[in-house]
């Protein structure tokens, strides 16, 4: 079985809904409360797991109720946790407010996630036993910068989600595989809004890229070979919160298990799909099952 390592973040995300966000000092009277685990990482590792490999988590909760209930969700999903820290103080919280028209607005406190700052001895041995390393910019740069480092030493694909987007120290591009950025953050990073110039641009620094494009699809570029644009199915979709998170999560997977990189493409892409058509983050992800179907 092919296994996956993610070190990121896991959060709570409280989310309310309400006919419109409130404007600054202002106070609305939502209709409906939410809550779910949450967090790029947590999201990646159950993408990731329901696309049939094996993952564990590297990240840290806080020793709060919450933190019970992240370290739960994905022992329950089958993420090896053994490496999740606990640690004293709150688990991250995002505090999300939905209105009527599905925009949100989000306020995320990394809380627990920001304790890690760096690795700690098991963390290597682990990565060194992965077919990839999946990272996002949820946890302090320095842990994600020591985690590539640190797959790189031992052969480890490192596949590098740069979420939230902000700017990328040249140690951290060195030591990234493969980036997938959405289309908003390829060109906050490049600076160039069309995708196949920002994807050009994206290779003078990593080899290969993968930028979303919603439902648009992908875009893929690596170094010496024409850029190719994966479709993606054409679906109705009710909820694409985490789309990129489940689209990673699988490709992931099928790069692991030796797919060619148009295949696996396709294969995300049917995974994100079918994941748009359902509510919510972490519960709307597809089995393997559900994925080679469509
Ligand atoms: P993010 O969720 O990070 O913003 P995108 O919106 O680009 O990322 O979505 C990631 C992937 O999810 C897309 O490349 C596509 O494969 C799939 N996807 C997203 N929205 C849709 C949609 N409306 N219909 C079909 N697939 C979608």
């Amino acid at each position: 079985m092919t296994h996956i390592v993610v070190l990121g973040s896991a959060n709570m995300d409280l989310v309310a809904y309400a006919s419109r966000a409130p404007g600054l000092g202002e106070t609305v009277t939502g209709r409906e409360f939410r809550t779910a685990p949450g967090g790029k990482g947590l999201n990646q590792a159950v993408a990731a797991v329901r696309a049939g490999a094996e993952v564990s988590m590297i990240g840290a909760v806080g020793s709060d109720q919450y933190g019970a209930v992240l370290r739960a969700s994905l022992q329950g999903a089958g993420v090896d946790i053994d490496l999740l820290r606990t640690v004293e103080g709150p688990s991250g919280t995002a505090h999300i407010t939905v209105d009527d028209e599905g925009r949100n607005a989000i306020v995320v406190v990394p809380a627990a996630n920001g304790t890690v700052e760096s690795l700690l001895p098991g963390d290597e041995t682990l990565i060194a036993t992965a077919d990839a390393l999946l990272l996002q910019l949820e946890l302090p740069l320095s842990a994600v910068v020591e985690g590539a480092r640190a797959a790189r030493r031992h052969g480890v694909r490192t596949i590098l989600t740069p979420a939230p987007a902000r700017p990328l120290p040249p140690e951290l591009l060195a030591a990234t595989d493969l980036l997938v950025p959405n289309e908003h953050e390829a060109a906050a990073l490049t600076g160039i809004a069309d995708p196949h110039g920002a994807a050009e641009e994206l290779l003078r620094h990593v080899p290969q890229t993968v930028i979303t494009l919603g439902a648009a699809g992908s875009l893929h570029a690596a170094r010496g070979t024409d850029p190719v644009l994966v479709p993606a199915p054409v679906v109705d979709a009710v909820d694409t919160t985490a789309a990129g998170d489940t689209f990673t999560g699988a490709l992931s997977v099928a790069l692991a298990e030796g797919r060619p990189v148009r295949d696996a493409l396709a294969w995300a892409s049917s995974a994100a799909a079918l994941s748009v058509q359902r509510l919510g983050a972490a519960p709307a992800m597809p089995y393997r099952k559900e994925i080679d179907a469509l």
